[in-house]
């Protein structure tokens, strides 16, 4: 097949492989070649490709109507996944807003909790605290609250101001004499501490991946950490943002991560896996006293865009979501992630250079360093996370890969995060494939496996 050169890839000095077709957790390129989609895109496809149940209700929404803007009309089906979603969110989380992505889900978040603050009478509160090594997004507040020094370098004085603290990093953060309760007491107290150094009426809110994605493999948050911070944002009167666009909608083996952490946030991004890639959307699920509070105050969210609530994309997630219900792919998760886990830590939880390997239910990331002993990263230069993609698409296996940053510091990492119906013997041959791409990018680089 011929390919434009007028399409502005991401990678502008390098074409990627058109990709034709897709079938469970399968993707075909023009020339034929195979891929397991082994981290589902950017942990999106949780149903695989072509799932025909999905592919049915997109085509039978077309048919009835595909778009009306939502200043005009809301639709029945807008309406259906908003109840889908609200008599299974967490408590209290009673109203839902659609968009089309993640990144506009957290916009959506960050302007509805200055708007809440406005009305109430607290617009002194405009200060965001957010966490280094994080990422929310690259619309410019999304990429502001985000935490990677890499993405944020060239666009900083476009930025709007947010405090970073640390992380919730056991493998690099606790320190060797630490329980991992009192390493999360200790971000705790650091994040107490920042909140008074700006002033505890000035802070809107602390936004935070429940599990943390696209920046350092998979952060895991420890025992207590999350219940600490829900805490300290009550007793100021400061709103808890969850971002679960990554690690939400199932993928850590409860639908909403932060059930596993036993809290409940004020504001809660979801996207990818809501629309399964089908289509774009995305949504924030809100608390109902901030939603009432604009009801009651100025009676309009000020704040959308063309395409919120878009019918076929709504048809497409409702669909995801009862197919997931309906098939009970909760536990499938859960029982696949234990299944790829152990594989992972099988094959390569002695391998010198997989440093860390930690995870949730389908969701899990492995840290590559150069050296175990000491923990010690590569070289930025020699990108290794962007070698081992290019050996593993070679091997046939889609991997994502993060990481480069020179001083903002982030290191290599995988991130795997299969489709929720893989079988075992897809997941015995994504690990398979990873191995054989990392032993074969050390042996490239004169390094020995
Ligand atoms: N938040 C998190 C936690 C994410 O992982 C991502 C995407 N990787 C985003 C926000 C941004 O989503 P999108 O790319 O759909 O704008």
């Amino acid at each position: 097949m011929s390919q434009s050169t007028h399409v502005f890839h991401r990678q502008l000095a390098k074409r990627p492989p058109v990709a034709v077709s897709g079938q469970g957790i399968w993707l075909r390129d023009a020339e034929g070649r195979s891929y397991i989609d082994a981290s589902g895109g950017a942990a999106v496809s949780c149903l695989g490709h072509g799932h025909p149940d999905v592919i049915a209700a997109m085509h039978r929404q077309i048919d009835q109507l595909a778009y009306a803007h939502t200043s005009f009309f809301t639709t029945e089906v807008a309406e259906q996944l908003a109840d889908l979603l609200v008599g299974s969110a967490p408590a209290g989380m009673s109203h839902v807003y659609f968009v089309s992505g993640g990144s506009e889900a957290v916009e959506a978040a960050l302007k509805m909790a200055r708007q809440y603050f406005v009305e109430i009478g607290q617009p002194q509160r405009r200060h965001f605290i957010a966490r280094r090594q994080s990422y929310h997004g690259n619309t410019l507040g999304a990429l502001a609250v985000g935490g990677n020094e890499w993405r944020r370098e060239q666009f900083r004085p476009l930025l709007i101001d947010v405090t970073h603290v640390s992380p919730c990093y056991e493998y690099r953060g606790r320190l060797p004499d630490e329980t991992p309760e009192a390493y999360g007491q200790r971000l705790v107290a650091e994040l107490a501490r920042t909140i008074e150094e700006l002033g505890p009426d000035n802070v809107m809110a602390f936004v935070a991946e429940t599990v943390g994605g696209a920046t350092a493999g998979v952060l895991t948050p420890v025992p207590g950490y999350f219940k600490g911070i829900r805490d300290l944002c009550d007793r100021h009167g400061i709103l808890l943002i969850l971002d679960e666009v990554m690690c939400g909608m199932g993928r850590t083996g409860t639908l909403h991560a932060c059930e596993q952490e036993g809290v409940v946030p004020d504001l809660l991004t979801v996207a990818k896996g809501l629309g399964g890639g089908y289509q774009p959307i995305g949504a924030v699920l809100a608390q109902g006293r901030i939603v009432e509070t604009m009801r009651q105050g100025s009676g309009l969210f000020q704040h959308g865009h063309t395409y919120l609530g878009h019918a076929v994309a709504c048809a497409a997630a409702l669909a995801v979501q009862q197919v997931i219900q309906r098939d009970h792919l909760l536990t499938q998760v859960r029982d696949r992630g234990a299944y790829l886990a152990s594989r992972l830590r099988h094959e390569l939880g002695d391998h010198p250079h997989v440093g860390d390997i930690r995870g949730r239910g389908l969701f899990w990331g492995l840290e590559l360093v150069q050296d175990r002993a000491i923990r010690q990263w590569f070289e930025p230069s020699l990108k290794l996370h962007a070698r081992l993609k290019s050996a593993a698409m070679e091997e046939g296996l889609m991997i994502y890969p993060m990481g480069g940053t020179v001083d903002g510091r982030c290191g290599d990492h995988v991130l795997l995060a299969p489709p929720f119906i893989s079988s075992e013997g897809e997941v015995d041959q994504i690990v398979t494939r990873l191995r054989r791409s990392l032993d074969r990018v050390v042996s490239d680089i004169g390094l020995t496996s």
